[in-house]
């Protein structure tokens, strides 16, 4: 059986722009590794979700994974917390939470509390406090960013959350998303928490230190994306596979985590376009030895995409084909993506996104360059991403 290298480029899917002489970032840059591997292994376009559907990171990585989402997938805030590196018991429910700037009305003045630096010092101050036999634990994200976990006896996630995405206006209340006792308790003893933090942060002597030092102060939780823990069958069981996984981004730590995959901490790794590919490729590489199995997540194309900023997209995409002959050797590599990100639409859109799959054994078809429109006429087809890695475990065998 070969050892397989998974790489998922997120958002690398585009669409032809003007300025690139009506080409994708991706058929546009240059990129001969890419294009060895597309030459010499099978190509196709893939539906990530379903045709029209656009996904979201962790819905796209799961199902490119082969979980079934109806079945296993429980929100954002667990994910971000298993990144984080929280040990997560069955039942407790997690939320993602900016650390944010408030006025006296409690209208949303920043969403990042003038994008702080961390919120290391903000989450101490809560972690382990019990609230109606809740039990609260926080850890600080990069910068702004944090998760917020609860632990306790009929708990639900089916609760609303606090950010109102958008700044001048108040923040929200936690609602029960259904007419449950546990979503009705949970959502009670959230806005408990809510307000007692807020009320914590109003004499906090790091806040009057940065109104002194005229920054914004951060004094309250935007909490968003409620989801509750529950295992779900590993890699290792689905596929008899040892896997690992190298990352940058927490979500997409979280994400190799809840599949049961060792998260490696690679130097360098940042999960954004100043990433250092090469550190991430040769940590690949290196870990062969040891799993059968290793998911590449590289996170700046979708950045770029985001910013409709094709010629960085373009540029980012020749930064990892250049890095990509260290880990060239005898394995299976496929390279695609979560879900496109087409510069124009500054979003993720359901454009199928483009596929490669290549391993010394495979009988080639006539695709010859990595892109959207050429690998359309791969042997591949158009693929649906729940079929995806049952295909690439067959071409391992
Ligand atoms: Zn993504
Ligand atoms: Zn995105």
């Amino acid at each position: 059986m070969k050892k397989i290298i998974f790489i998922v480029i997120d958002g690398i899917g585009d669409r032809p722009i003007a300025k690139l002489n009506n080409l994708t970032p991706l058929e546009s840059a240059y990129t001969p590794n890419m294009d060895f591997l597309a030459k010499n292994g099978i190509c196709g376009i893939m539906n990530v979700l379903k045709e029209g559907i656009a996904p979201h990171s962790d819905e796209g990585h799961l199902t490119l994974f082969g979980y079934d989402l109806k079945k296993y997938y429980h929100g954002r805030g667990p994910l971000e917390a298993l990144g984080l590196g929280l040990k997560l018991n069955q039942g407790d429910v997690a939320l993602r939470a900016n650390l944010g700037t408030v006025d006296k009305n409690l209208i949303v003045k920043d969403r990042r509390a003038g994008r702080i630096e961390t919120t290391g010092p903000f989450v101490k101050l809560f972690n382990g406090i019990k609230i109606e036999n809740v039990k609260f634990m926080l850890k600080a994200g990069t910068s702004h960013r944090a998760v917020v976990v609860m632990r306790g006896n009929g708990l639900s996630d089916k609760i609303s959350g606090s950010d109102p995405r958008q700044e001048e206006k108040k923040v929200l209340r936690i609602r029960a998303l259904d007419n449950s006792r546990e979503a009705k308790f949970t959502a009670f003893v959230l806005n408990k928490f809510l307000e007692l933090s807020y009320k914590k942060f109003q004499n906090l002597s790091l806040n009057e230190k940065r109104i002194k030092e005229g920054k914004l102060p951060g004094n309250y939780w935007l909490v968003r994306g409620a989801g509750h823990y529950k295992k779900i069958p590993s890699f290792k069981e689905m596929y008899n596979r040892k896997a690992c996984c190298i990352a940058g981004g927490g979500l997409y730590k979280g994400l190799g985590a809840i599949a049961g995959m060792k998260v490696l901490n690679v130097k360098g790794a940042t999960g954004t376009p100043n990433t250092n590919i090469k550190a991430k490729f040769l940590a690949a590489k290196k870990n062969l030895k040891k799993y059968d199995f290793v998911f590449v997540h590289i996170k700046g194309t979708d950045v770029f995409g985001h910013d409709n900023n094709p010629e960085g997209k373009k540029q980012f995409i020749e930064k990892i084909d250049k890095e990509l002959p260290v880990i060239m050797n005898d394995v299976l590599i496929t390279i695609t993506a979560d879900h496109s990100t087409p510069c124009e639409n500054k979003d993720h859109s359901a454009d199928p996104v483009p596929v490669l799959i290549y391993s010394k054994n495979i009988k080639p078809d006539s695709i010859e360059k990595f892109g959207e429109s050429y690998c359309k006429k791969g042997s591949l087809g158009i693929i649906q991403g729940k079929d995806y890695m049952k295909k690439v475990i067959s071409l391992a065998k």
